[in-house]
């Protein structure tokens, strides 16, 4: 049986390790030149998605790596009233710990044998059965696993169904070495995540392993052609922290000073997700894992589940090796339901976020009565 699986992130490289920790051999052909090619973003926090590194047998270097102090938490209103502050013990379980994607990502590429991803195969087409590359190559398979992300190239021989703008656009930013440069904030940032919630906005600062402050800014209720439209001036840096200022009316001094205090590196992210509960009639020889099968609202349950959707994959086809319909048809059926319980729950908090009283809102979703 050959397995090809398209896409190096969390979700292919969980299905390979798991895949091999079993015996079974499969490719990962990555667009990417190579692991350095591009930045991987900031912190994730891995739940549920624990699960899948026990099963690849990672979980003691996960901890290694993983910030127990990133799950602290401050939730903040734009006049500056603090909400809720929680200061993680340090003897707390690591339930939900944040651990930086590239580290994560290392560690599952440092745990495969060479060769095992073929950097640098940008696939541009797939049939049932034969992938197509960028350079002109191409490779044949028994079991094509689509693990490629949002705008999967896998998808379309499954369903129909595309990624749709959530009302959400994102505008990243980031203060690089903290403690170094800006002390005061540091201090008021912590050691872990820093929201500030309402009218329509939200400010997510989060301190990253390597020392840097990433911060997102959401415009809430905005349309797709919202950054055309915004008159934020990507290709001028400091006019446009300027701008994002003037977009952030009213708000405390101290949230607009971190704004000020950010580099260069301005990247604009719309936010688009597929129909939740999404699915399709089982298909020998194809199937999908994360992004590519339930792109969910950036709340925290993606990367778990794209984790998750690897490994039990892995499991159900080392369960069934004679008969790969079937375990498709199993781990479909389980993705399924986790995944939509998963996305309906990430849409009732993306609701709460977009809500007018959003800062309230979170504070009862994490205090309830
Ligand atoms: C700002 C932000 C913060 C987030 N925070 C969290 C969090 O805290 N917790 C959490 O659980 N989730 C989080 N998520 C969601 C999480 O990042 C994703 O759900 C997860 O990375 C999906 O993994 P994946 O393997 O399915 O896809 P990806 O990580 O997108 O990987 C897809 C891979 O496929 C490759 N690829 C794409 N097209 C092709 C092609 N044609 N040929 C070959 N290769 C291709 C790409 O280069 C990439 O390496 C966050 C998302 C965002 C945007």
């Amino acid at each position: 049986m050959t397995i090809a699986i398209v896409g190096a992130g969390l979700g292919g490289l969980a299905l390979a390790r798991v895949l091999h920790v079993n015996g079974i051999d499969a490719v990962v052909y990555e667009r990417d030149q190579s692991r350095e090619a591009r930045g991987q973003g900031g912190m994730l926090d891995i739940h549920s998605g624990q699960r899948a590194l026990r099963e690849a047998g990672l979980i003691d270097q996960f901890f290694a790596i993983a910030r127990g102090e990133g799950q602290d938490m401050r939730l903040l209103e734009p006049d500056g009233t603090l909400l809720l502050q929680e200061d993680t013990p340090d003897d707390a379980p690591l339930a939900r710990p944040e651990v930086d994607r590239a580290d994560l990502r290392d560690l599952l590429l440092d745990s495969l044998p060479e060769h095992t991803v073929r950097w640098g195969h940008a696939v541009t087409s797939a049939d049932h059965g034969m992938l197509r590359f960028a350079d002109g190559s191409s490779a044949t398979c028994d079991l094509l696993v689509g693990a490629d992300g949002a705008q999967s190239r896998i998808r379309p021989l499954l369903t129909d169904a595309r990624p749709v703008h959530l009302g959400q656009n994102v505008v990243e930013i980031g203060i690089p070495d903290i403690d170094r440069t800006h002390p005061d904030l540091a201090a008021m940032v912590g050691r872990g995540n820093y929201w500030v919630l309402g009218n329509g906005l939200s400010l997510a600062a989060q301190r990253n392993g390597d020392g840097r402050v990433r911060i997102g800014l959401s415009f809430y209720n905005t349309a797709e052609d919202w950054f055309a439209t915004s008159a934020i001036p990507f290709d001028d840096p400091a006019a446009a922290r300027a701008r994002l200022i003037d977009l952030l009316p009213g708000w405390h001094p101290r949230f607009t000073a971190l704004v000020a205090a950010c580099d260069d590196t301005i990247v604009p992210r719309p936010i688009t997700t597929l129909p939740i509960g999404l699915t399709w009639p089982s298909t020998p020889g194809v199937t999908l894992v994360g992004d590519a099968a339930h792109l969910m609202p950036p709340v925290g349950e993606g990367a778990n589940m794209a984790l998750l959707d690897g490994a039990l994959l892995a499991l159900a086809l080392a369960a069934h090796p004679d008969d790969v319909p079937a375990a498709v048809a199993e781990y479909e059926r389980e993705m399924f339901e986790r995944t939509g319980t998963a996305a309906r729950e990430s849409a009732r908090i993306q609701q709460l976020l977009m809500s007018p009283d959003a800062s309230r809102q979170m504070l009862a979703f994490f205090q309830p009565a």
